[in-house]
């Protein structure tokens, strides 16, 4: 994959056809941030490209962690509530699939540990940025932004390209409707999303009917001929990777551009198409050359995901209970006894 010097001169063109397609609407786009800047408790996040961020609401119920911290560990009250005000969830809580005590999943009617009704719970908004080139500035800027304000906690993980690589796959994964006849393009626009990601593929993709390989064009270069998006061949055979990855595990084999493919269907594809030995895998075992071609996308090499905790709505929550009575202790599904 070294081969970067003849890639600028075409790539140029490229661009050129991209941005006077464009040209008109990128004026509403711009319009649109603007009015989302304005809105207070929003967080901006319009500098991020798309594919290295995302959001979660986790819930904590005020009433368990209340419980826990005064009758469990013996604080009082006030010392109670200065230690919600001041906890910060750990990097385990924040990338749980499924919370347990005193989290739970946002929203819910009562909380399935104690019974408690929604207005003890308190959503906890999460953006979890995978750092990286393409994000860096942005996080600083956000970071910067926040300051030293206590309604914010920012966390780091630290992880390896794989473990990025395997998260991005889920979460397009989880969005992706299998099943709808444009699952193909939406994983082809958010896997360009991530590989290029200066590019604005969401305006892109509102043209974009076909997705074609063309020999015409070279490493990560694309040509847009609306409704058309031409790719360099080894970003097409890139997709059909991903498209397999995103559905093998939906029926037995995985679907992409080129039809429903086994693994082995796969592999004779890349390979015939000179796409394996473009990117230096020799193997003649398809689920070897699957291996390694995972771990050139997501290998070793480190990355670090970093979490922005919003804990705005949490302590105005938590400040607006303040002289409420915890309720009793009932988990749901059980009758209250009489
Ligand atoms: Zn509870």
């Amino acid at each position: 994959m070294a081969k970067k010097a003849p890639k600028k001169k075409a790539v140029k063109v490229v661009k050129k056809v991209a941005v006077k397609k464009s040209a008109a609407k990128k004026k509403t786009v711009v319009k649109k941030v603007t009015l989302k800047k304005t809105k207070k408790d929003e967080l901006d996040l319009s500098a991020f490209p798309a594919e290295s961020i995302s959001s979660r609401t986790l819930g904590l119920c005020l009433a368990c962690a209340l419980d826990v911290l005064t009758r469990h560990l013996g604080l009082s009250a006030d010392k109670a509530n200065s230690e919600i005000r001041k906890y910060t969830p750990a990097v385990e809580e924040l990338s749980v699939a499924s919370p347990s005590r005193p989290y739970l999943e946002w929203p819910a009617d009562a909380c399935p540990s104690c019974g408690a009704p929604a207005k003890w719970h308190a959503p906890l908004r999460i953006v979890k940025i995978e750092g990286g080139k393409a994000s860096d500035a942005a996080r600083r800027a956000l970071v910067k932004s926040i300051g030293k304000s206590a309604s914010f906690a920012i966390v780091e993980e630290k992880s390896t390209e794989r473990d990025a690589l395997y998260s991005w796959l889920s979460k397009i994964g989880a969005d992706l409707d299998l099943d709808s006849p444009d699952w193909l393009l939406d994983a082809t626009r958010h896997w360009l999303g991530r590989r290029l990601p200066k590019e604005d593929w969401s305006e892109i993709f509102q043209q974009v009917r076909y997705v074609r390989r063309s020999r015409q064009l070279d490493e990560d270069q694309f040509e847009i001929q609306n409704p058309r998006l031409f790719l360099a061949p080894l970003l097409f055979d890139e997709i059909l990777l991903i498209q397999y990855l995103l559905s093998r595990s939906h029926k037995v084999s995985g679907l992409t551009f080129e039809g429903r493919l086994t693994l082995q269907d796969l592999f004779h594809r890349l390979r015939g198409g000179g796409y394996l030995r473009r990117v230096g895998i020799s193997s003649s075992n398809a689920a070897d050359a699957l291996q390694q071609l995972l771990e050139l996308q997501g290998g070793e090499a480190r990355v670090k995901f970093h979490y922005i905790i919003d804990r705005r709505d949490l302590l105005s929550r938590l400040a607006a209970l303040k002289s409420a009575r915890l309720p009793r202790h009932r988990p749901a599904g059980r009758e209250a006894r009489n």
